[in-house]
């Protein structure tokens, strides 16, 4: 699956835009509930729904089984996370979720979560809401910034709250790391 011609532009634009409204800075993580916020959107535990123990239970039939979904009641968007993940991945969920959220993609499926239904959507628009989720958190500029500072990889995750498998895919799909080389060898060929 690729996303569609000009997308990832985009996103860095969407992402600008809404980091902007909430204040968001290059050095702080960025506040995913001031964004839900901006968007009206309300973001809640799973263990807020179903008993605790009852979300370590189906963590434990099958892994990862639940991260975060999305649902519609009385015309508003309800984002319920996973609790039991770590910090970063549900970072990574709750930005994924606002992404279908922001691209005003249809919640078709539906899935059970302890007999509570809830939409997923389509797998083609996964793909995008991960890279734009992804550029929420981390966005070109942000990272551009980082890699002519040589940062790692794993700073990067750690400064800004996201796992470190987030900050490596969005360092890659960005290509931060090739246009700072390209500076470099432009500045020493012109000494
Ligand atoms: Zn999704």
């Amino acid at each position: 699956m690729t996303l569609p011609r000009g997308f990832k532009t985009q996103a860095e634009r969407i992402a600008e835009e809404l980091r902007a409204r909430v204040g968001a800075t290059n050095s702080k993580p960025l506040n995913l509930t001031a964004v839900a916020e901006q968007l009206d959107v309300q973001v809640i535990s799973a263990a807020d729904l179903v008993p605790l123990e009852r979300l370590q239970e189906i963590e434990r039939i099958q892994t990862y089984a639940f991260s975060a979904c999305t649902f519609e009641i009385n015309e508003r968007h309800v984002i319920v996370f996973n609790p039991l993940m770590s910090a970063g991945r549900q970072a990574s969920d709750i930005a994924h979720e606002l992404a279908h959220i922001i691209l005003d993609h249809e919640l078709a499926e539906i899935q059970y979560l302890d007999g509570v239904p809830f939409r997923t959507c389509q797998p083609g628009q996964e793909e995008e809401a991960t890279a734009l989720g992804g550029t929420l958190l981390l966005p070109r500029k942000l990272l551009l910034q980082h890699a002519r500072e040589d940062a790692a990889i794993e700073q990067i995750a750690r400064k800004f709250g996201v796992t470190r498998k987030m900050a490596q895919y969005r360092w890659n799909t960005t290509g931060v790391e090739r246009q700072v080389a390209r500076e470099r060898s432009r500045r020493n060929a012109q000494r």
